[in-house]
């Protein structure tokens, strides 16, 4: 059996973030990736076949609490759901690390402060070349540097739009964007500023993603491996149960075991469950970390919301997701309770549209699908998403990985909707013309959607009910850790990733401390 310092399961935003942080220690590093390179190839760019015809989603068949199967809008590829993400790279707010009162009830503190994670948002930030602009957005938490790049500009119906947004009252800001976007050298710019970017992989390599920045850096290091098409299937412990002692994986049609000191699950948050579940033993009858029956459940996932505002004008904004809005994230004079973040979403395309005519009676006759897209100017809605124990993954005696979800936040989610709006008529849009995007694309089953997906295998203090400890350590194994979102004891209403990346450097800190 191969012997490593460490083995690290799964190359998305935690594990591909830690393996670059730990590859210049020169320990032995072992990275497990199921999926494989995600080809660079021309249908990269196609919204037929990126989003109609689901070209990088998994092939994997979920089930929902009724018992509906269903394939998750999940990505197994090195660089994990990061080589599709649309890399706006937030930080949570302040606030979202204390315990916050919602419409829908609490959302449980952090076992640590924004001020213990905010040397590695720094640091993250950095990794991740974030082009942003600091003192606009009025939630932003406190930073120890500027944003390693300058935010990319607007294009001008976006920056019409940030002026509009101005001049009704409102505080809009740049996004934080993570795309190796050089404006003012554009013959050098490693990204070219294309409109195929949020929910596309980058075939130019421009986009931050945990392949690019996570991977191909730390393989530059001759003491790190990659074994790709590698599925971690079991983690094995010894007679005691205290450690890991191998990591079963399915490689080229034959089981591999390999050992490591320290193991650590990065398999994005539903699948760290499931490898946690699926390791039963005799010492672990609930699976891995299980004693307390946490794995699994608190599962969150920002059931947000795509819409599209169609414009008085044309809009041809190529990059859209410039433009960030976060006056309602704790609330509004009308509505107490957190509403979330609006954003902009990549630009909507007639291709990425299913079915032949728009489905919303209220346009008039003679609005065809592209003319629709020609004026869409596309938002993206995310209210924070409560852990609750009953939404969760389970594995049932076939096998069968369920998720069972019921929404939260239903209420506040409607109020940021309707905030919304109500600001159309100030920015040169139809109010009567504010439509859910998945009218037009149709999803059937909405946690199938499950790309912001986090909570399972929480950490904290008490092992009554986390999973995982302050160091994101297994409470119940010496060597077994978890750096994904999986470890997210609350989600926030921002975009996820820039924390998962964050929290894996602290947690390498720890690892290298513990390896030193
Ligand atoms: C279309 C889309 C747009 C998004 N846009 C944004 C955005 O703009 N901003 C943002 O912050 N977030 C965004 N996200 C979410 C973001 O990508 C995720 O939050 C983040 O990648 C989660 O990181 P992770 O490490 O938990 O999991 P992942 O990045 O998914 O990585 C998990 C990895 O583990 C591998 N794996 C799984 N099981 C096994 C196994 N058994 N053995 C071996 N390997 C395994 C997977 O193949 C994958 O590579 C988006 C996601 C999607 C899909
Ligand atoms: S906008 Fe830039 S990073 Fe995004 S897909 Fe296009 S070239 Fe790549």
């Amino acid at each position: 059996m191969d012997a490593y310092d460490v083995i690290i399961i799964g190359t998305g935003a935690g594990g591909g973030t830690l393996a670059r942080h730990l590859a210049p220690s020169g320990k032995r590093i072992l990275l497990l990736e199921r999926g494989d390179w995600l080809p660079r190839e021309p249908q990269n760019w196609l919204a037929q076949d990126v989003f109609v015809e689901n070209r990088y989603v998994s092939e994997d068949t979920w089930y929902d609490a009724d018992g509906n199967p269903f394939q998750p809008q999940i990505h197994y590829f090195v660089g994990g759901a990061t080589k599709l993400y649309g890399a706006a790279l937030y930080r949570l707010r302040e606030k979202d690390f204390g315990e916050l009162r919602h419409h829908d009830g609490i959302s449980p503190a952090w076992p640590i402060s924004y001020d213990d994670l905010e040397p590695y948002y720094t640091q993250a930030e950095q990794m991740y070349q974030v082009h942003g602009a600091r003192g606009e957005d009025p939630t932003e938490p406190p930073a120890s540097a500027p944003y390693p790049y300058p935010a990319v500009s607007h294009e001008p119906r976006i920056q019409q739009l940030a002026d509009q947004l101005a001049a009704a009252g409102h505080q809009p800001f740049h996004a934080p964007c993570g795309i190796l976007l050089d404006e003012p050298n554009m013959p050098y710019s490693t990204c070219v500023r294309c409109a195929n970017c949020d929910g596309f992989p980058c075939p130019v390599h421009a986009k931050a993603d945990a392949e690019v920045l996570g991977v191909r850096p730390a393989l530059e290091h001759d003491n790190v491996t990659l074994l790709t098409n590698a599925k971690a299937v079991k983690l094995e412990t010894n007679p005691a149960g205290s450690a890991v002692t191998g990591v079963a994986v399915e490689h080229n049609g034959a089981t591999e075991t390999y050992a490591g000191d320290l193991v650590v699950v990065a398999c994005g948050a539903a699948n760290t469950a499931r490898l946690l579940l699926e390791s039963a033993s005799d010492k672990h009858p609930n699976g891995l970390a299980n004693g307390s029956d946490q794995v699994g459940r608190n599962f969150m996932y920002h059931d947000s919301v795509a819409v599209l505002a169609l414009s008085r004008e044309e809009n041809p904004t190529v990059y859209q997701k410039t433009l960030g809005l976060n006056d309602f994230y704790f609330g509004s004079d009308e509505f107490e309770y957190p509403m979330g973040n609006l954003q902009m979403v990549g630009k909507s395309q007639s291709p990425m549209f299913r079915g032949e005519k728009p489905g919303e009676t209220k346009l008039a006759p003679g609005w065809t699908l592209e003319k629709v897209a020609r004026h869409a100017i596309d938002f993206w809605l995310s209210t924070e998403d409560l852990p609750r124990s009953d939404n969760r993954v389970s594995l049932d005696g076939d096998g069968n990985f369920t998720i069972s979800y019921t929404e939260t936040n239903a209420e506040a989610k409607k109020q940021l909707y309707n905030k919304l709006r109500s600001l159309l008529g100030d920015l040169d849009m139809n109010p009567g013309h504010l439509f859910h995007r998945f009218m037009y694309m149709k999803t059937e089953i909405p946690v199938a959607g499950c790309a912001h997906q986090a909570g399972t295998c929480r950490f904290g203090h008490d092992p009554a009910t986390s999973a995982l400890d302050v160091n994101c350590k297994a409470h119940e194994l010496d060597n077994l850790y978890a750096v994904d979102t999986s470890i997210f004891p609350s989600i926030g209403a921002v975009n996820p990733a820039l924390t998962a990346m964050a929290n894996s450097l602290r947690v390498g800190d720890h690892l290298l401390e513990r390896m030193a």
